[in-house]
């Protein structure tokens, strides 16, 4: 799960984005969560500029058809691929296959990302770290979507 939707505060400003959910809670009492961060995993520092996918999504990163660039114009497509990497590790080793990313982030977003102009206009895509685990048949949720994760939990 994403650690700022756990409330811990590793957002590019420094901020959260804790969900108040009573399966999480329940999950984390059950210490059943793993938490990561993938951009302070690859060594990104809190706060940190914001960046955007410029010209794709998460999987055309991968590719290496698509950057992410942070608003200074400083490419970070490295430290993206370099997080999600962790994060696929680490769903690796816990024989994780289920994963609760934050929306709209060049990471973690999985169905919405920004657009790469850092003009506040979102469109559909998905961040790098769920590209990567989704091709690695992670199924991956948003905080708007814990229901459903539960549901797939069940299967
Ligand atoms: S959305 Fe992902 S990369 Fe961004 S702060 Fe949260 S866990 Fe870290």
């Amino acid at each position: 799960m994403s650690a700022c939707l756990l409330g811990k505060r590793v957002r590019y400003d420094g901020g959260s984005l804790s969900v108040d959910d009573q399966i999480v809670e329940r999950w984390r009492s059950e210490g059943r969560i793993v938490s990561v961060c993938p951009e302070v995993e690859a060594g990104m520092t809190i706060p940190r500029t914001p960046a955007e996918i410029l010209g794709g999504s998460g999987g055309n990163v991968l590719d290496g058809d698509a950057a992410v660039v942070d608003k200074s114009g400083k490419v970070v497509t490295d430290e993206f691929i370099a997080g999600a990497s962790v994060a696929l590790e680490l769903c690796q080793t816990f024989n994780i296959d289920i994963a609760i990313l934050a929306e709209s982030s060049p990471s973690c977003g999985s169905s919405v990302i920004y657009d790469g102009g850092f003009s506040g206009t979102k469109i559909p895509g998905m961040g790098v770290t769920a590209a990567l685990l989704r091709q690695h048949g992670v199924q991956v949720f948003s905080q708007h979507e814990i229901a459903l994760a539960y549901e797939a939990m069940q299967r």
